[in-house]
């Protein structure tokens, strides 16, 4: 006999340990959505006339951003919705998630603005990786992206810049800066962060377990894989990933633990270290809290 739905009679597809329920279809897809929206309307409520960009890589998190965000947004004709991709230049990786991404933008009638490594630092990330270098390649490839993501958002007139995390994601970036004693980088993941030169980054889907957005995505026929880029093996968040999930298999409901407790000494952890005011980078002219920004200073320019 099919275990049942604890809010119908209808046959359960999930489990949620964390939360002891039993859900169907329908009450599972409720409960993802309503997450999303509560986190929007929490932590980044959307004014008339917004422009919101949307970082969309083609993988699972991105396209149920994307496809909720124009489920809630696409019938305001005062807010505008624009998919910016990023080509890092990852030969047999980035092509087959860039092509998902143009089917999903097709699909939903979203304008999609595709931007490359190539052409913004004259270099793809590939290059980049055989470079004889101090940090991984994760690093440079995350400021590269970011970078050129807030510098189109910018000039697009963007007021957001919505970026795919999900619970899983923001739990590991917390215990990795507890890892690296970065308390300057926890200032900046207090949301929403609002600094002068870099458009507010949201993220939408804080609240909502990886592999919730996993069964999300498949049952509203959304990309689900994006098969694995090479160079993810470098990262030290593949290790963190590891133990927290470890902990959640044993402890059910760590993730949203750390993220809960977080976000309680979040406005104190700002209060007490202000994030340093930003200034133009010299060479590039984006927001840089020194002389170069993060990206110019990579690239050793
Ligand atoms: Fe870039 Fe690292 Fe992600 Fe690969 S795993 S896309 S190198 S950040």
């Amino acid at each position: 006999m099919s275990i049942k739905c604890d809010k119908c009679k209808h046959a359960s597809i999930i489990y949620q340990r964390y939360s002891g329920m039993h859900l169907c279809k329908k009450h599972f897809m409720e409960d993802v959505e309503r997450k999303i929206k509560l986190t929007i309307r929490k932590h980044y409520p959307v004014k008339k006339n917004e422009t919101i960009a949307v970082a969309i890589s083609g993988g699972k998190d991105s396209s149920v951003l994307l496809y909720m965000l124009h489920k809630i947004f696409g019938e305001r004709p005062d807010i505008r919705l624009i998919a910016l991709s990023v080509d890092e230049g990852i030969v047999g990786y980035r092509e087959k998630t860039l092509e998902q991404a143009k089917q999903l933008t097709n699909r939903l009638g979203i304008e999609h603005i595709i931007l490359s490594f190539g052409q913004e630092y004259g270099r793809t990330m590939d290059e980049i990786a055989s470079w004889d270098r101090e940090k991984g390649t994760c690093s440079y490839c995350g400021v590269l992206r970011k970078s050129i993501l807030n510098r189109k958002a910018l000039e697009l007139g963007a007021t957001k810049l919505a970026i795919g995390h999900n619970l899983d994601d923001e739990a590991q970036t917390i215990m990795l800066n507890h890892l690296k004693g970065d308390v300057e980088r926890m200032v900046r993941l207090v949301p929403p962060c609002e600094l002068e030169g870099l458009v507010l980054r949201i993220k939408p889907l804080r609240f909502v377990p990886e592999k919730e957005i996993a069964i999300y995505a498949y049952l509203n026929d959304l990309p689900l894989s994006t098969g694995a880029c090479p160079y993810a093996h470098e990262a030290m968040r593949g290790e963190v990933r590891e133990i927290l999930d470890n902990f959640e298999d044993r402890h059910p409901g760590t993730k949203y633990a750390l993220l809960s407790g977080f976000d309680k000494i979040a406005n104190i952890l700002s209060r007490e270290l202000p994030v340093a005011r930003l200034v133009h980078c010299r060479i590039c002219g984006q927001a840089a809290s020194g002389e170069l920004c993060q990206a110019c200073k990579l690239l050793g320019k």
